[in-house]
Parts: structure tokens; C-alpha cells; sequence
């Protein structure tokens, strides 16, 4: 058998199987769409899906916005206004997004607008792009700040569009991303619409607990006791020679955890941020509930909304094109950190009671 030709895939192609990484389900789309608007440092955020988000998603934000000359580059390959050269990455990225191919690839396998006026403009502008193909700008009239829209996600890549789930599962994964960025942004007013009804608004005025209360209830809201560790008091285990570290390995857990009692029977409501980005660490996820010792039902879960805080060059959130699982430098501070903290929170309040010495 002769050796088959190696030939370059076209562009269209890369683009699409790129696009597969990036953009799994709905929800991969409002997330990197509330991170951009978060980026652009935005104090009201509004989501609404339809039909799960398969149908339409849009998010409107009040950020600064995308002057009209800038839109082009704004749905283009590789094009960001975050970081200009690797050395950014070492120095720990601020902003959420940086790769710069959110409305690239998502534009590749829908029919994305971007329509924004920046705070002040005298008019706004927006742009199209429909399975890949840019559009000219136009002239748009619209209020201060950004709106994206995305209609018939997958259109063109009805592989993947048959491996989206029921419209109920895929609204379930959306209304988790849109929860985690509300209580990580408690400051920010985030909504969320599905098929023209609101599911959750918060107020945006800085308060962890009424952003909890807006998301989760009243019930979960009152149960949530408050986690409060930095290594320097009195609960945290020193160390041994006292020393001051310039930088310890973590530098504060703070956030809300419920009672044992108020349970549900996934983990999805453990909800946990380092250095403010939402994250799925496994590790924290048992480090809060090794706290509760034996004091949970069985295959029953609490709330949390914890916040980690670590130097910045200790913790990788590159290894995901999702961005969601971190690795920790220093993983075993971080897991006793993260115990200690919410074990102290629970007994404080009395809500659980010490089973072994502590220290
Ligand atoms: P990244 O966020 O990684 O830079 P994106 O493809 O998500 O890449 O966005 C490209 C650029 O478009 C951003 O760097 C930013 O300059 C601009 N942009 C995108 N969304 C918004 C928004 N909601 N408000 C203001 N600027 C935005
Ligand atoms: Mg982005």
C-alpha cells in the first residue's frame, strides 16, 4: 500500500475542530461571554437563553466597550486586548479571558453579533459573523456598553449539535455557570432569563449573602455561616518555627458554607474560586467536606462559596482550554487551608462538634 499523502487541513476545518474544544454546550458560550463582560469591567450583566441557550443566548453588559474600528479585531483569530506577549501568563493573568478566541471560535460555529457603544460614543456599531464569514461593520443603535448575541449554535457542525443534551440539561449547565460568576461577583448585578423568564437576579451591591440569597433562597441564605481564614490567625496552623513567611502558600479563605443539614444530593453547590476565577478543583471540593467530618447524610453535599486566595505564581489555570481545573503548586497547604478553614467556620458557629484533637 502506498503511504497516503500528508496534506494541510484547510482553514475552515481547523477553525470548526478548534471551535469543538472551546465551545462544548451553550454554557461554554455564556461563560466566556460573562468573562468578557466582566473583563470590560461591567457592573450590570444580563443573561437570557432560549431554549437551553441552542437557540439563542444573548448577554448585555454595561462595560466599556468595543470602539467601532476594534470590533473586527474583537471576533478575529488571536486578537486580545488583555495580554500582548507570553511573559503576561508567568506574571499571573488578572483578566479572565486572554486567549483571545472566544468570539473567533464561537463565531465559527454560529451566527454571532457583536453590537456595543462605548460610554460616551455618540453611536454604536456592530458586527456579524455567520460559520466563520465576517461581516461589515454597521452602524447600530444601542445602549452604552456590549450585547452579544448567538443564535443557532452548531448550525454548521450538526455532529456536535447532536451531542447536545435536552433543553432542561442544557439550561442546568448554563444556570451553573451564570450561579458561579454571581456569587463570585457579588458587586456585579448578574441576571438570568430563560425563554423570557427570569430566573435569578442579583442586586449587585457587594454582599455575599444577598447574592446567595437570590440564587439559592431564602432557606440556604439563612443557613450559610461565614469563612473567614487568613494564616496569621489565631485558628491556622503556624508554622512550626514561627517564621514570617513574605508568602505563604495561601493567603485566605473566606466565603459561606451552610449548615449540615441544609444538603442537596450533588456537588454541584459546592461552588469554589481561587484567586476569584471559578474553578472546579476536585481537591477543594473534599477538603470541604472532609470539614463536616461524619456530620453529612450520606450521599448529601452542602452549600459552600468559598474563596481561595494563593500567589499568583502558584496556581496554573492554563492547563484547560475551558479553564476550569487549576493546579496548585503547594495542593496539600491548599487542602489544609481550605479544611481548617470551613472545620473552624462549622465549630465556631457550633454546627458541628470536634471529633479529634485539633492542630
Ligand atoms: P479574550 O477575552 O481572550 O481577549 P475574546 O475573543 O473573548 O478574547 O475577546 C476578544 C476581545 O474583544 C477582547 O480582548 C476585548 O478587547 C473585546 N471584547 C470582547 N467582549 C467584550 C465586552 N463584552 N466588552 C468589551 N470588550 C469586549
Ligand atoms: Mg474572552
Amino acid at each position: 500500500m502506498e503511504p497516503p499523502d500528508i496534506e494541510r487541513l484547510d482553514e475552515r476545518t481547523v477553525q470548526r475542530i478548534a471551535a469543538g474544544e472551546v465551545v462544548e454546550r451553550p454554557a461554554s458560550v455564556v461563560k466566556e461571554l460573562i468573562e468578557n463582560s466582566l473583563d470590560a469591567g461591567a457592573s450590570r450583566v444580563a443573561v437570557s437563553v432560549e431554549a437551553g441557550g441552542t437557540e439563542g443566548i444573548r448577554v448585555r453588559d454595561d462595560g466599556v466597550g468595543i470602539p467601532a474600528d476594534q470590533l473586527e479585531a474583537a471576533v478575529a483569530e488571536h486578537a486580545t486586548s488583555k495580554i500582548s506577549a507570553i511573559e503576561d501568563l508567568d506574571r499571573g493573568v488578572v483578566t479572565l479571558g486572554f486567549r483571545g478566541e472566544a468570539l473567533y471560535t464561537v463565531g465559527a460555529v454560529s451566527r454571532l453579533t457583536v453590537r456595543s457603544r462605548p460610554p460616551g460614543a455618540d453611536a454604536g456599531a456592530e458586527i456579524t459573523v455567520e460559520g466563520g464569514d465576517v461581516g461589515d461593520v454597521r452602524p447600530a443603535g444601542c445602549p452604552e456598553g456590549t450585547t452579544v448575541e448567538v443564535d443557532d449554535l452548531f448550525f454548521n457542525t450538526p455532529a456536535r449539535k447532536k451531542f447536545l443534551k435536552r433543553t432542561t440539561t442544557e439550561f442546568d449547565h448554563v444556570n451553573t455557570v451564570v450561579t458561579g460568576y454571581a456569587l463570585a461577583n457579588p458587586d456585579v448585578a448578574v441576571s438570568l432569563e430563560h425563554d423570557g423568564r427570569e430566573t435569578f437576579a442579583t442586586e449587585g451591591n457587594g454582599d455575599l449573602r444577598s447574592a446567595v440569597l437570590a440564587v439559592y433562597g431564602r432557606e440556604v441564605a439563612e443557613s450559610m455561616v461565614d469563612v473567614a481564614w487568613t494564616p496569621d490567625a489565631p485558628d491556622a496552623s503556624g508554622t512550626p518555627d514561627g517564621d514570617t513567611h513574605a508568602d505563604p502558600p495561601v493567603r485566605s479563605v473566606t466565603g459561606l458554607v451552610s449548615h449540615p443539614e441544609t444538603t442537596r444530593s450533588t456537588r454541584e453547590y459546592l461552588a469554589t474560586y481561587v484567586n476569584d476565577r471559578y474553578v472546579t478543583a476536585s481537591a477543594l471540593r473534599e477538603a470541604t467536606l472532609d470539614a463536616y467530618g461524619g456530620q453529612l447524610a450520606p450521599d448529601r453535599y452542602p452549600f459552600a462559596v468559598l474563596f481561595v486566595e494563593v500567589p499568583a505564581g502558584d496556581v496554573d489555570v492554563n492547563v484547560h482550554p475551558r479553564k476550569l481545573e487549576v493546579r496548585f503548586d503547594e495542593e496539600p497547604a491548599v487542602r489544609a487551608a481550605v479544611e481548617d478553614a470551613v472545620e473552624s467556620a462549622l465549630l465556631d458557629h457550633g454546627l458541628i462538634r470536634s471529633t479529634a484533637p485539633r492542630g
